[in-house]
C-alpha cells in the first residue's frame, strides 16, 4: 500500500489561515445530502400548499398542531417543553417552545416572512375591452413586470361579504381548474416595445388578466362578457362585482415545486422568498424539545413592501406576545426583548455566472454551500439596515462549526449595484441582537425561484442549533 502524502508546509499553512471556500455539498456525507432531499421533498408540498401568507399561517398551523403546539392563552403561566402558537389576522403565526429558564433571560427568535411578490387585484378589477373580460392588477412586492406575463397563474385569496362569511378562492391549482394570464405583445409587432428601457416595457397598468371572453347571450346589451363573469362568479361563489371591494385576492403563478436539474439537486418554485426559510424555521420549532431559552418563531407578512402595517415585523404584534409571555413569569417585557437574540430568517442573491457583473466573488454566496450570514443589508453606503455586531457574528460562526453546519457569508450583490432589506433591522430597533441567516436564491423574485435543496436543510439545521444552543 503505498504512504499517504504528507501535507506540505503551504497546504498545512493555507487550512490553518484561509477561509475553506472548498467546503460545499462535495464536502458531505451520503447520508447527510439523503436527509437533505428527504427534508425537501415535505417541503416541497409545504410549498405547494402556502402561496399566499393566509394559506401559509394555515399550512404552519396545521403543521404545529400536529407537533403538539396549542393555541396560546394570554395570562396563562406555561412550563418548560410547553408548545403553544398564536394566529394574528391570519397573517401571522407565532409559534413559541418555552424553555427550561422560561424567557426571564431573553427569547430566541427566528423571523421568516410569508409574502411573496404576485399581482394583487385592484378593489374594482373587472372590465371589459373589445370583447374580452379583464382583471385590473396592482403588483405587490419588487417584480420585473415582463416575467409576469405570458405565464400561468392562479387567483388565491378570500372575499369577505356583508353577512360576515367569507368565501375562499383557490382557482387554478388543480389540473381540471381554469389558470388566468397577462398577456404579452407578439416579437413580430413588439419593435417599439423592445427598444424601450426594461422599466418601461410594461408598465403596472399593462399588468391586466384575461378572464373571459363568451359573452352572457346574443343581445344588444353592453358589457355582455362581463356580465357572464359575473354571472359565473355569483352562481359559484355568490359573490356580485361590489365584493371585491373586501377582498384580498392574489395571483400567484399556477406551477407546482419541481426538482430541477438532472441530478434533482434543486428545486424550481414560486415563492422560495421567503417560505424557505419560514419552512425550516417552522420545522426547528417543531424539533427542537426542551430548549434552554423560550424559543420563538414568527412567520410575518408584509416584508415585500417594507413590513410596514398590523401584519408586518414593523407592528407589535411580536412585542405584545413577548410582553405576555413575561408577565405571565412576573419579569418585565422590555428586559426580556432586549435580553433576546433573533436570526432573521431570510434569502440571499446566489451568485449567477451568467449576470456575474451584479456580483461580487469574494463576497457572495454560493447554490449548494450552505446556509448564508448576511452581516448587514441596505443600499449604497449601509443605508437601511441593521449591522450585526463582531462579537454577535462570532457566536453564530461558532455555533455553525461547532455543529458542523455548512454555512457561508454573502453581501447582496455589488457595493452599488442596488440593494435590500429585511426584517433585521425592525427587530434590531427593539434592542435586538440580530443577523440574517438564510438560504441562497437564483432568478430571486421570479415566478420560478431556484434553490439548492443541502441548502434548505442547512438552514434548518442553523434554526434548529440556534434554539438548542445555552
Ligand atoms: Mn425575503
Ligand atoms: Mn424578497
Amino acid at each position: 500500500m503505498a504512504k499517504k502524502q504528507e501535507k506540505s508546509e503551504v497546504e498545512l499553512l493555507k487550512e490553518k489561515l484561509f477561509i475553506n471556500t472548498k467546503n460545499g455539498v462535495g464536502s458531505l456525507s451520503e447520508k447527510e445530502v439523503s436527509a437533505a432531499d428527504k427534508f425537501c421533498a415535505k417541503y416541497m408540498k409545504f410549498l405547494d400548499e402556502a402561496k399566499t401568507e393566509r394559506e401559509a399561517v394555515e399550512a404552519a398551523k396545521a403543521i404545529a398542531e400536529k407537533a403538539g403546539f396549542i393555541p396560546y392563552e394570554s395570562g396563562k403561566k406555561y412550563s418548560a417543553g410547553e408548545r403553544v402558537y398564536l394566529i394574528n389576522r391570519k397573517k401571522n403565526i407565532v409559534l413559541a417552545v418555552i424553555g427550561k429558564k422560561g424567557c426571564k433571560d431573553g427569547v430566541k427568535l427566528s423571523i421568516a416572512h410569508i409574502d411573496s411578490p404576485r399581482l394583487d387585484l385592484k378593489p374594482n378589477p373587472l372590465y371589459e375591452a373589445n370583447d374580452l373580460a379583464l382583471f385590473k392588477t396592482h403588483y405587490y412586492g419588487g417584480i420585473k413586470k415582463y416575467q409576469w406575463t405570458a405565464v400561468p397563474l392562479a387567483l388565491h385569496g378570500l372575499v369577505a361579504l356583508k353577512n360576515g362569511k367569507t368565501v375562499t378562492v383557490k382557482i387554478g391549482e388543480k389540473d381540471s381548474d381554469p389558470i388566468f394570464c397577462v398577456t404579452d405583445l407578439l416579437p413580430h409587432l413588439a419593435q417599439e416595445q423592445v427598444k424601450k428601457p426594461g422599466s418601461q416595457m410594461f408598465t403596472g397598468e399593462d399588468l391586466n388578466l384575461l378572464v373571459g371572453s363568451r359573452p352572457f347571450k346574443d343581445d344588444s346589451e353592453s358589457e355582455l362578457v362581463k356580465l357572464n363573469i359575473l354571472n359565473i362568479l355569483f352562481k359559484d361563489y355568490g359573490i356580485t362585482e361590489g365584493d371585491f371591494l373586501s377582498a384580498d385576492l392574489e395571483l400567484v403563478p399556477a406551477h407546482r415545486a419541481r426538482d430541477l436539474g438532472f441530478d434533482r439537486s434543486m428545486i424550481g418554485a414560486y415563492g422560495h422568498d421567503d417560505r424557505v426559510c419560514a419552512y425550516p424555521a417552522l420545522m426547528a420549532a417543531v424539533d427542537c424539545e426542551a430548549p434552554e431559552k423560550t424559543a420563538v418563531t414568527v412567520l410575518v407578512d408584509k416584508e415585500e413592501t417594507g413590513s410596514d402595517g398590523n401584519t408586518g415585523m414593523q407592528s407589535g404584534f411580536m412585542k405584545y406576545f413577548i410582553y405576555d409571555l413575561a408577565k405571565s413569569e412576573g419579569v418585565d417585557g422590555d428586559y426580556v426583548i432586549s435580553h433576546s437574540s433573533c436570526l432573521s430568517a431570510d434569502v440571499n442573491a446566489a451568485f449567477d455566472p451568467t449576470y456575474a457583473s451584479a456580483y461580487e466573488a469574494n463576497n457572495s454566496c454560493y447554490i449548494n454551500k450552505g446556509v448564508v450570514i448576511t452581516k448587514y443589508t441596505g443600499s449604497s453606503g449601509k443605508y437601511g439596515t441593521s449591522e450585526a455586531s463582531a462579537e454577535f457574528m462570532a457566536e453564530i460562526r461558532a455555533m455553525l462549526d461547532g455543529e458542523k453546519v455548512l454555512w457561508q457569508t454573502g453581501e447582496l450583490g455589488k457595493v452599488d449595484g442596488g440593494g435590500g432589506g429585511t426584517i433585521a433591522k425592525y427587530v434590531a430597533n427593539l434592542n435586538v441582537d440580530v443577523v440574517d441567516l438564510g438560504v441562497p436564491v437564483l432568478s430571486m423574485h421570479a415566478p420560478l425561484e431556484v434553490v439548492s435543496k443541502v441548502d434548505v436543510y442547512m438552514a434548518y439545521r442553523a434554526f434548529l442549533a440556534f434554539f438548542n444552543k445555552k
